[in-house]
């Protein structure tokens, strides 16, 4: 009899470079897509109950629609679903007698323990689990420590990995697919109203075929990425950096496969510092990734993941949380960020870095309220960049030693001399 495999699928919305996916066409399977919407995934309550548009939300759905009309073109649908996966798995699993659950890991807290408490569930019943790696450049296998052992600085890291870097090929997108078929509810959501802000860096589209296009744009038409290193830091526009976090974050696009792409590049066109420099920001990604597989729930601790007895400030006040969240601190460079933030979902990396410090060391504010708040708004909100990026700038991360202050007024001065930013978004 024909095998059943169920595809769960998380934070991996694509059918390109997808590893469980490949092995259960090539073991002749019939499979079943699954998407479970799990309410209670990464919640926190916050001070004040701020206003939170929808960017993420919206982008996740458009790419869940893709999602299932690829599955259409193999004569099968996603199955979407709310409610807790450890319920929802076993229940299909049982109705459609299912041998074999397929997911990618995670390695952040919350999902690891879906996953284990599905396992747990799944014990009495014929179906087993199979765990992929597909959400990292280097495979987890491929890299030259063992994970007890990864280096506490990013330096020491790249240097390890970059001497025997080693990125996978690619699989490729299987043409013919046996979908099991189900008789759950079409997948037909109500897009949450979102309004596009002209001003915003990138009106931005989930799902992988937008994916693609952004990076076919960044990478051969605008050829954006030769200069890469000089503009990163940029503020306004469509191409001072690639944009491709969200598809990224959202599984939309893989990795590798933006390295692979990068790498054709360098052969085609040019290989040069801004070059290096894309597939160097993508092993701070992996980094993170691995910072807290090693740390677990440390990294969301107010000490965070700090060798030292550090103390971070612990402020919560709420008048002085929301200035922030609106954008209302009084300081130009500040405000005018987290209107960027507010009106569209995204901000520059420039601008994460100068609103999380001042959050933490200026306003002395308790820098996993800051997390809380970027988790909820931003469209590439990724557990383990997000967290990481927070607590390295607060200064108990990893690399805990240097003094992560930003002095504000020069950044602005800096990296907008003329004010043109701050006009954008607050005149
Ligand atoms: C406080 C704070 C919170 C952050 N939260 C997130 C988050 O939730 N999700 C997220 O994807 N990035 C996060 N970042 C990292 C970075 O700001 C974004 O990845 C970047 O701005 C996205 O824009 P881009 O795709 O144009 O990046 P590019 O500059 O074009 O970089 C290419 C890719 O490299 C990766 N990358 C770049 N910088 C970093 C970095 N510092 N850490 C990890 N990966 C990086 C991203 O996947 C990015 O898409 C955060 C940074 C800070 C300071």
């Amino acid at each position: 009899m024909t095998r059943r495999i169920m595809l769960w699928y998380r934070n991996d919305l694509r059918v390109h470079d997808h590893e469980a996916l490949h092995c259960a066409v090539r073991e002749g399977a019939q499979i079943l897509p699954v998407f479970i919407d799990s309410p209670t995934l990464g919640r926190h309550p916050l001070p004040g109950n701020p206003h939170i548009p929808s960017f993420r939300r919206k982008f996740r759905l458009e790419s869940l629609i893709e999602l299932d009309q690829r599955w259409r073109e193999w004569n099968g649908s996603l199955v979407v679903m709310s409610g807790e996966p450890d319920q929802v798995i076993p229940h299909l699993c049982a109705k459609y007698g299912i041998d074999e659950v397929f997911l990618n890991a995670e390695a952040s807290d919350d999902e690891y323990r879906q996953y284990q408490q599905l396992a747990r569930n799944l014990q009495s019943a014929p179906t087993s689990c199979r765990l992929f790696y597909g959400a990292s450049m280097i495979h987890p296998e491929d890299l030259p420590f063992e994970l007890q052992d990864l280096p506490d600085i990013f330096t020491q890291y790249r240097k390890l990995v970059e001497a025997r870097l080693r990125v996978r090929a690619c699989f490729a997108t299987p043409t013919a697919v046996q979908a099991l078929p189900h008789q759950e509810t079409p997948f037909e959501p109500q897009l949450p109203q979102t309004i596009v802000d002209v001003r915003s860096a990138l009106p931005f589209q989930g799902g992988e075929s937008a994916g693609h296009h952004r990076l076919q744009h960044y990478l051969w038409e605008s050829d954006a990425i030769r200069t890469y290193k000089e503009t990163r830091n940029g503020l306004i526009g469509t191409d001072y950096s690639s944009k491709l976090s969200p598809w990224l974050a959202n599984g939309c696009l893989s990795a590798q496969h933006v390295f692979h792409e990068v790498r054709r590049y360098e052969t085609e066109r040019v290989a040069n510092d801004s070059t290096y420099w894309m597939i160097f920001e993508l092993l701070w990604r992996d980094y993170f990734r691995l910072v807290m597989e090693k740390f677990g729930t440390a990294l969301f601790s107010l000490q965070g993941i700090s060798p030292r007895n550090a103390s971070p400030p612990r402020g919560r006040h709420i008048g002085t949380f929301e200035k922030w969240v609106n954008g209302r601190t009084g300081d130009r460079f500040i405000d005018a960020n987290m209107r960027e933030l507010l009106s569209t979902g995204f901000m520059s990396n420039r601008g994460r870095q100068n609103v999380a410090s001042h959050f933490v060391h200026d306003l002395g504010m308790d820098w996993r309220l800051g997390a809380q708040y970027f988790e909820e708004l931003l469209v590439d909100y990724n557990v383990y960049s997000n967290w990481g990026n927070w607590a390295y700038v607060a200064g108990v991360g990893n690399d805990p030693r240097e003094n992560r202050r930003f002095n504000i007024a020069r950044q602005a001065n800096m990296y907008d001399p003329a004010g043109t930013y701050q006009a954008l978004w607050l005149d």
